[in-house]
């Protein structure tokens, strides 16, 4: 019973999921946990999210979680599938792992985390791993990354007539010409903007040629007014 509960805690499950059994194979190395779910009425259509029916449950699979301790640990469960009016019969999501992985979201968090600072072939080794699951760890996180991207603030902006709306919280800095108007709604619409606040190279370069330009032409009228058409017409 301890074991169950202890193994509830650290895989973080929660109802309707709970721990059935734990076994643990001494020879192989394992611990396998067997997950099961308290009787539900309703299950959430992966697809669009709406209450359905429970239909059946898939063959029992199992996924790779962190190891405890030196045992290499398996999750078990039958996947339950919804069905439902739009979408049909779906296989429901599940809290522990994405659809189409043979890992838990834990273990690949970890794996990703080597990865950062060792190579595919030393992680490989080191959580005795395929080439193919390594690739497919790591295309699951890119998905994940950029699905997230569309959520995220994006921490630097530029702005120019186009001007911006909303949105603007969690920037760190906005780049653009500098102009009364800009700077004004800059200030107006974002937290703490004079620190934000950065000129573009582009802009500060056209401002930097205009001024010298200002400062020939006016050059070549103080010498033409004193007759030095020669001298100005070089200029
Ligand atoms: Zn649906």
């Amino acid at each position: 019973m301890q074991d169950r509960e202890l193994y509830r805690r650290i895989l973080g499950i929660e109802t309707p999921w709970r721990v059935k059994s734990v076994d643990l194979k001494l020879d192989e190395g394992e611990v396998h946990v067997h997950l099961a779910h308290e009787p539900v009425g309703e299950w959430q259509c992966p697809e669009c999210g709406s209450a359905c029916k429970l239909y059946d449950h898939q063959p029992e699979r199992q996924w790779r979680h962190l190891d405890t301790c030196p045992y290499q640990t398996m999750l078990h469960a039958e996947p339950p599938r919804s069905q439902c009016p739009q979408h049909g019969v779906k296989v429901v999501k599940l809290p522990w792992a994405e659809p189409s992985s043979r890992f838990t979201e834990l273990f690949e968090a970890l794996a990703i985390e080597f990865l950062k600072a060792a190579s595919q072939k030393a992680v490989a080794g080191l959580l005795k791993l395929s080439w193919d699951e390594i690739h497919g760890i790591m295309e699951r996180a890119v998905q994940r990354g950029l699905e997230r991207r569309k959520a995220e603030v994006i921490p630097q902006i530029g702005i120019d007539e186009k001007a911006f709306r909303k949105g603007l919280e969690g920037i760190e800095s906005v780049a653009m010409d500098m102009w009364d108007p800009y700077i004004n709604s800059v200030k107006a619409h974002v937290l703490e903007a004079d620190d934000k606040i950065v000129f573009d190279k582009f802009h500060v370069a056209q401002h930097l040629g205009a001024a010298v330009d200002q400062v020939r032409r006016g050059e070549n009228k103080i010498l033409k007014a004193r007759g030095d058409d020669r001298l100005a017409g070089t200029r």
